[in-house]
Formats: C-alpha cells, sequence, structure tokens
C-alpha cells in the first residue's frame, strides 16, 4: 500500500491507462486535466503549451468558449433523434457549410475515417452509375505515404506496416502512387477503371510532407481530364491551419471560402473533420455537388450520430469562430516567422537538419537516423521544458499549435524549443 501512496497522481493514471485500456497508443507521459486556448494543465498543474492541437482538432484552441457554450445550450434541448427524423438544427448547418465551402451538399458523418469511407463508397457508386465502369472493377488512386484513418478498407491501402499488418484480407479496387509524382500519377490514369483519386494536399501524419506548390493543382487537372472524382482529404489540413481555409486554397490570402481565387484547387470530393469541431465533438463532413451526391440514396448509406444536433451546433460556431478570428491569417503569419525561428535554430545545431511546413503545419526533421529514439527523447525533454509535441513517423516532430496563438506566446515557444534542443546533449 505504502507502494501505491508513493506514486504521484499522474503515474496512478498512467496506470490505470496501461492496466485498463488497449495498448493501441504510446502517449508521452503526461496527464492532461485542463485546457484553454493554447494551454494544457496536467493533474499536478502543470501548465504547457499544446502543439499538437490534437492532431490540428483543436485549431480553434482548447474549450473555446463560444464552442463550449454552442454545445452545452444544444445539449440541454435535443441531443440526438438519428437520421429517422428531421432536427431543428441539421438544415441550418447543412445550409451553412455547403455555403462556407462553396458545394451544393454535404453528407454529415463523426470520424474522419467514416468521411473518408463515405468518400470511397461515393467514388465507386458514382463510378458505375454515372461514370459507367464495368460492375465491381472501380479503382481509387491512393499515395504512398498516406494516412486516412483505421478502417479496414483504409488501412488496406496504407503502407505503415503498424497499420496494416496482421489486419488482413484486405479489400481490394486501390492502386498506389508515390505522392508528389505527376508521371506516376499520369502512368495510373491510363487504366480506365479509376474512378477517384484520394490525396491528402499535405500529408501530415506520413511527417508533414508538402508537396511542390503544383502538385494539388495538376494533379486534380489530370484527373479532371480523366473524368476521374478528385477527392481531397482536409481532415487534418483544413480549416485554416495550414495560413488558408483550405489546403487546397494554395496561397489565397482571403479569410473565407472564394471560388475565383486563381490559385484554388476545387476539389469533386472534400472530405473534413477534426477541426470541424474545434475539438468538442466528432464532426466530419464530406462535400460534394449534387452530380456526384446524389448517387447516394435514402438507406444507402448513414450514422446513427451523423448530422445529430450537438454536431450541427458546435460545427457552425466552430467554422464561424475560424472566421471571426481571423486563424487562417494568424496561422498564415506566424508560420512564416515559426519556420524562420527554426531555420535559425538550425544554424546553431547539428540536431535538426531541416524545417517544413505550411502554415502552423509544420515539422522538425531529426537528424538521425529513422528508427532511433532521439525525436523521442527529444519530445520529452521538451514536456520537461513545458512545451507537448509529438514525434510522427521517421524521426519527425510534428508542430502544429491551436491557432489562435500570439506572436508573443509562439515567441516563447521557439525559446522552449531553441532551449531543448541546445541542451540536448545525446551524440548523434
Ligand atoms: C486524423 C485523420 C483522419 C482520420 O480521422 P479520425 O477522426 O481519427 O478517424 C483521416 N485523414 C487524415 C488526413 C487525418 O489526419
Amino acid at each position: 500500500m505504502s507502494q501505491v501512496n508513493s506514486l504521484s497522481k499522474s503515474e496512478e493514471l498512467i496506470n490505470l491507462e496501461n492496466n485498463h485500456g488497449a495498448h493501441n497508443y504510446h502517449p508521452l507521459p503526461v496527464v492532461l486535466d485542463k485546457g484553454e486556448g493554447v494551454y494544457v494543465w496536467d493533474v499536478e498543474k502543470k501548465i504547457y503549451f499544446d502543439f499538437l492541437s490534437a492532431y490540428s482538432a483543436v485549431n480553434q484552441g482548447h474549450c473555446h468558449p463560444r464552442i463550449v457554450n454552442a454545445l452545452t445550450e444544444q445539449a440541454k434541448k435535443l441531443t440526438l433523434t438519428s437520421r429517422a427524423f428531421y432536427n431543428s438544427q441539421l438544415g441550418e448547418y447543412e445550409k451553412y457549410i455547403t455555403n462556407y465551402f462553396g458545394f451544393d451538399k454535404v453528407l454529415p458523418m463523426n470520424t474522419g475515417a467514416e468521411a473518408v469511407e463515405t468518400a470511397l463508397k461515393l467514388a465507386r457508386k458514382w463510378a458505375y452509375e454515372v461514370k459507367g465502369i464495368e460492375h465491381n472493377l472501380a479503382k481509387i488512386i491512393v499515395c504512398e505515404g498516406n494516412f486516412h484513418g483505421r478502417t479496414t478498407t483504409i488501412i488496406s491501402f496504407s503502407n505503415d506496416t503498424d497499420a496494416r499488418d496482421n489486419f488482413g484480407p484486405y479489400t481490394p479496387g486501390f492502386t498506389r502512387i508515390p505522392y508528389d509524382d505527376l508521371d506516376a500519377l499520369r502512368e495510373a490514369l491510363e487504366d480506365k477503371n479509376i474512378a477517384a483519386m484520394l490525396v491528402e494536399p499535405i500529408q501530415g501524419e506520413a511527417g508533414v510532407y508538402t508537396p511542390n506548390d503544383n502538385y494539388i493543382s495538376k494533379a486534380a487537372a489530370m484527373c479532371k481530364e480523366k473524368n476521374v472524382l478528385f477527392m481531397a482529404d482536409e481532415v487534418q489540413t483544413g480549416i485554416a491551419r495550414t495560413g488558408s481555409l483550405l489546403a487546397v486554397c494554395g496561397n489565397c490570402n482571403c479569410e473565407g471560402h472564394c471560388e475565383k481565387q486563381e490559385t484554388y484547387t476545387r476539389p469533386d470530393v472534400l472530405i473534413l473533420g477534426k477541426a470541424l469541431s474545434g475539438g468538442a465533438y466528432p464532426v466530419s463532413a464530406v462535400l460534394a455537388d449534387d452530380a456526384v451526391m446524389n448517387v447516394i440514396q435514402p438507406g444507402q448509406h448513414g450514422s446513427t450520430f451523423g448530422g445529430n444536433p450537438i454536431a450541427a451546433a458546435v460545427a457552425v460556431e466552430a467554422l464561424e469562430v475560424v472566421k471571426d478570428e481571423k486563424l487562417a491569417q494568424n496561422a498564415r503569419k506566424l508560420g512564416d516567422l515559426f519556420r524562420t525561428e527554426m531555420k535559425r535554430i538550425i544554424g546553431k545545431t547539428d540536431l535538426i537538419s531541416r524545417v517544413r511546413g505550411k502554415g502552423l503545419l509544420n515539422a522538425i526533421i531529426i537528424n538521425d537516423h529513422p528508427s532511433s529514439t532521439t525525436a523521442w527523447e527529444i519530445c520529452v525533454a521538451l514536456k520537461d521544458n513545458g512545451l507537448l509535441a509529438k514525434p510522427t513517423h521517421g524521426n519527425i516532430i510534428r508542430f502544429a499549435p491551436p491557432l489562435v496563438i500570439t506572436e508573443e506566446q509562439l515567441l516563447a515557444c521557439v525559446a522552449i524549443i531553441e532551449k531543448t534542443i541546445l541542451e540536448f546533449n545525446k551524440p548523434i
């Protein structure tokens, strides 16, 4: 018993998760209890800057008062009706989000993976009923290094062995090509059974892999030429994270949606999740025009919770906050500052080889073997110094703070990163 009593509150809670929860994650050893804006507190009341933002779900900052208010007000009134009946929030939300992003229709789901699954089903049905591909032969182009979620179909086309191994048999119907490779895409598009291409405008989980500036626009144009649907998975990159409303907006500087911008690549199918709720609730969405969305008729797809009144109320508020607080502009400005500062630090150390990213979705590449634990150890040291970040594949550390961060806060974070990196003395 004395043994148990000598554990800190954090250790006790970590043990609970280890003993009673499946070991499908390997969290940093920090137990969070409270969040506000860019800050989180652990159970010992130590404060940290959150530089992960729940994988970009918390773009609007932790516990944004307007979003929390929308959630609690709606929770007191009506939480779930299922889609067997209409509800008073859904139509308003559907009108709002389709107008916000400029599509005819939205199909509401809950998690990112479900939205991706929805897009895949939509593409297949469209292939048979509109494009005229022979039954059961439709294929969807995906990219190496992709991350689109964790369902059996989605991991079927992953090339991450952890995500995939021993979960077979795998769903057929996917053609995987190298990312950021237009020649490979051109070749893949020669197959007349291609229905769609599914792609992340920046590969987040792969290590914030940022393609050439013209990759997305060219890929979309090539798909269009072959009557192939271009489907953008913006679950992580969307909703102001990369310094514009969507990553497919390119370098467009406007705050909202604008179809006139020359840099905008309009996907046929847009997949959103994560920050669509500001992290308050699981909300995801698939947006498309009628010519695509109308292939799905009553009874052919759905979700008990998809489009529930809480989700609808929360999503409207979360999107309003993005506009009202000019989060895309802030991400753009502070992202430039952040990369400039990281380059300055890189000039002082051999530990980091480069920084890459867009807006406030960035990563530093650690100058060590992809299989070494250096990135993990640096993240533990960052945590001790008051900043939370997580390694991604291959010794890369992603830096993605909530977009409500101020310049002063960002520079305080840069100081923590600089101190941690320069004091890190593991020989490499
Ligand atoms: C997180 C993510 C998903 C999956 O979202 P979940 O809500 O975890 O199912 C899909 N695509 C991308 C690009 C993501 O980053």
